[in-house]
């Protein structure tokens, strides 16, 4: 018998904070709109934060239910990757069988699954057989890479030669071009784990009801648009473009550095991060931290000394030296461990972005408003770059970082282009036109917004 019986969704991320902070959005969206939900949490976590942020997210959100799941211990072998991330997303893909019977005992009865795309076949073949629910998956990256990923094993068979400037591009439809240098290396070497897992993964896509994307229209339009032909041609389920995700509205966390940037004039300070898995080399650090101080602006700078926050225990000054935060002292603030990345970013003080580009990174500067000079280094990084220039939203350098194999960028260079990013009114501009877009899609007849309330509404009765 029909009745209105809100659903009840089960939320399922993969490893890492660029994986858990959009599923945790997407929780309390869900859970703001009338869903219950449950957060399939794993144990153990990969780094520190992830175990804080989950405390602290289930403290702000009490009802939100946490199914704790617990991993099978790692067996190494045939298995050679050594990137504890993807460690973490292989234990989990050997766990998931455990999960069906326990996601068959919640209540109320579940009425859908959304599972992070890193870990979509696993959870489909287990899940689907034992409970006939929808399954969507979740993708953390940008539509724009999702649709490369969709196009693998053959993806290189889109190759167009070079372009005046000498760059290979890959071409796929509705797409345009994207230089071959953007592709990250182990996704075209079909026997590395992160294309295996890509490949795999794409092998239970269409039988899903959906792909969820944190992206909406006017940011992304042609790898939307190209994934809606593949949509129609029934090789990918329903296309969900859903985002920006809104933050976390209960997260009260503060921020030391905001006093400090309180203090600075608007739009002065160049924000500077590469997100939670990525550090530099020391040459590189080096070369940065004087481009920083070359560049003339004030900076706030989050630095990385390693890539799992739990062995990255060395101190600023002795990444830096003692001299060097001498020199920075009145000019910027140089930072280690987690800040509230949000918050710096919609601070009024903050007129710049020099960002790694991680998916989660770009659509936050989108949403707020703040430019940003590309510095891609991993991953589908380059490819989220590609968005940021395409859109307007900042400048990105081919050749610093990825695709540019292991090449340092010297301090002059990295300093003109802050320069470049600081002093472009144009920019600004584009960013304010970005970040209005971005805040209509979620107003009641927004594109995004009116998505998500429709699927929650297919999902009532599904229990
Ligand atoms: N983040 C943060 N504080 C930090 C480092 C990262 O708040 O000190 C957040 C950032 O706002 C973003 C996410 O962590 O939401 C990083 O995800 P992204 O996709 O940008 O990069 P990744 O870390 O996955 O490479
Ligand atoms: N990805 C995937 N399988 C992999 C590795 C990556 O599907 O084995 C996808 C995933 O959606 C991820 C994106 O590619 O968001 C970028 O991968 P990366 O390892 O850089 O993820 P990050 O942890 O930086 O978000
Ligand atoms: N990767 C990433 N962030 C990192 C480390 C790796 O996005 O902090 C990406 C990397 O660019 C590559 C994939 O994950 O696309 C596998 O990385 P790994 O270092 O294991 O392989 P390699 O690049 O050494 O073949």
């Amino acid at each position: 018998m029909a009745n209105d019986a809100p659903p009840h969704i089960a939320l399922f991320p993969c490893a890492g904070m660029g994986h858990l902070l959009p599923f945790l959005r997407l929780s309390a969206m869900l859970s703001s709109r009338g869903c219950s939900v449950t957060l399939i949490t794993v144990n153990p976590t990969v780094t520190a934060a992830e175990s804080d942020h989950l405390s602290a997210f289930f403290a702000a959100h009490p009802q939100i239910q946490r199914l704790h799941f617990q991993l099978l211990p790692y067996k190494k072998s045939n298995f050679t990757n050594e990137d504890p991330f993807f460690i973490q997303m292989e234990s989990i893909s050997n766990s998931v069988h455990l999960l069906p019977p326990l996601l068959s005992t919640l209540s109320p009865p579940l009425s859908a699954v959304i599972a992070d795309f890193s870990v979509a076949n696993a959870v489909f073949t287990h899940l689907a057989p034992e409970l006939p629910i929808p399954i969507y998956t979740l993708t953390t990256t940008s539509a724009r890479f999702f649709t490369l990923m969709t196009n693998l094993p053959h993806l290189t068979t889109h190759t167009q030669g070079e372009d005046n400037n000498g760059y290979v591009y890959v071409t796929v439809p509705s797409l345009g071009r994207t230089p071959l240098s953007n592709i990250p290396p182990p996704m075209l070497e079909a026997n590395h784990y992160f294309a295996a897992n890509i490949i795999s993964n794409l092998s239970s896509l269409s039988k899903l009801n959906g792909v969820i994307i944190n992206t909406f229209d006017s940011f992304e339009p042609e790898a939307i648009e190209a994934l809606i032909s593949k949509e129609k041609l029934a090789l990918v389920p329903k296309i969900l473009p859903l985002g920006p995700f809104e933050s976390l509205e209960t997260d009260a966390r503060e921020d030391n550095n905001l006093p400090w940037l309180d203090e600075q004039a608007p739009e002065s300070v160049v924000f500077v991060s590469f997100g939670n898995r990525t550090a530099l080399s020391k040459e590189q650090i080096r070369e940065l931290g004087n481009g920083l101080l070359r560049s003339g602006s004030k900076f706030l700078w989050v630095l990385k000394g390693g890539k799992v926050d739990k062995d990255d225990k060395e101190e600023v000054g002795e990444i830096l030296g003692e001299s060097f935060l001498e020199r920075v002292k009145s000019k910027g603030l140089v930072v280690k461990g987690w800040v509230n990345q949000e918050l710096i970013l919609g601070h009024v003080a903050v007129g710049g972005f020099v960002s790694h580009c991680g998916w989660n990174s770009v659509t936050e500067a989108a949403r707020l408003g703040v430019p940003i000079l590309a510095w891609p280094l991993h991953g589908d990084q380059g490819v989220n770059a590609e968005v940021v220039e395409k859109v307007g939203l900042g400048l990105w350098v081919r050749g610093w970082g990825l695709g540019g194999g292991e090449k340092l960028v010297g301090e002059n260079e990295i300093a003109e282009k802050i320069k470049d990013l600081m002093g472009n009114q144009k920019l600004r501009s584009i960013a304010m036109e970005v970040k209005e877009k971005a805040r209509l899609v979620r107003e009641a007849n927004g594109s995004s917004e009116m998505l998500i309330r429709g699927v929650i509404e297919s999902l009532k009765n599904k229990g």
